[in-house]
């Protein structure tokens, strides 16, 4: 793997660039085995989403989205970082990389020592909750033992609003404040390294391509091709977290 000249191209380019912008997917997080809820065998496609609209809507829509999140608990509450979000942790650390763009909803960047300053989060986060209101923040846990012994959706102690898990759902508007800091990020960076996303989920997806069309160099390191291999300098269709991990040098 030392040897490898795609691995030796990637820390050439990383060793050369100033201000990278690390832009992750669901790949980077497969590696510590939270599934891929979009991709082949994911949850998306055995029961179809929960609208933000039903979710307003309908006391049920709330209760079994709940009873979904719920499902997942176990597997979110074990997973920890693996040898890719530490790589992408040292880069930040380094004062190599300004920001990490992320699609996951998983908190593991931020596990594997990425200042939370830095995490843009385009899709939120779910390992916390908060009001749809007042954005008071709730944790899983308490909700959990609350909704087993009511049944009942949680609303707000302060003022009654819907509590929701802190993710961005289909038909939920994107998180502004995000998105502008990853836009900035985005026209910044003098390299833009795509790290285990597919690339077809928009608007996320835009950001690399964003990057490219300004001149930043584009990496992107994924099992599969994606839709934006063309654009790419590099391309790499490899494991992330080895990848990453020999390229930055950490273990
Ligand atoms: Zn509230």
């Amino acid at each position: 793997m030392a040897h490898d000249p795609g691995i030796g191209e990637l820390r050439r380019m990383i060793d050369e660039a100033r201000r990278i912008v690390v832009f992750t997917g669901a790949g980077i997080s497969t590696e510590s085995g939270i599934p891929d809820f979009r991709g082949p065998g994911g949850i998306w496609t055995q029961m179809r989403p929960i609208d933000f609209s039903e979710f307003l809507a309908s006391d049920e829509a709330r209760r079994e989205s709940w009873r979904r999140r719920f499902a997942t608990d176990a597997t979110m509450r074990k997973a920890e970082p693996n040898r890719g979000h530490r790589a992408v942790a040292t880069l930040v650390n380094r004062g190599k990389a300004s920001a990490v763009i992320t699609q996951n909803i998983d908190g593991l960047h931020q596990a594997s020592g990425v200042p939370a300053s830095r995490v843009i989060e385009l899709h939120g986060n779910t390992t916390y909750a908060h009001c749809l209101d007042c954005a008071e923040r709730y944790e899983i846990e308490g909700i959990r033992v609350a909704f087993e012994r009511t049944g009942e959706a949680p609303c707000c102690d302060n003022c009654g609003g819907f509590v929701k898990t802190a993710t961005i759902s289909f038909g939920q508007a994107m998180p502004a404040a995000a998105m502008i800091r990853a836009e900035e990020e985005t026209l910044a960076c003098d390299l833009f390294l795509a790290v285990g996303s597919s690339l077809v989920v928009y608007p996320a997806a835009g950001f690399p391509k964003r990057a490219a069309r300004n001149g930043a160099p584009l990496v992107i390191l994924n099992r599969e091709p994606t839709g934006l291999d063309p654009l790419a300098g590099l391309v790499l269709h490899r494991e992330i977290g080895v990848t990453l991990g020999e390229a930055v040098g950490n273990n």
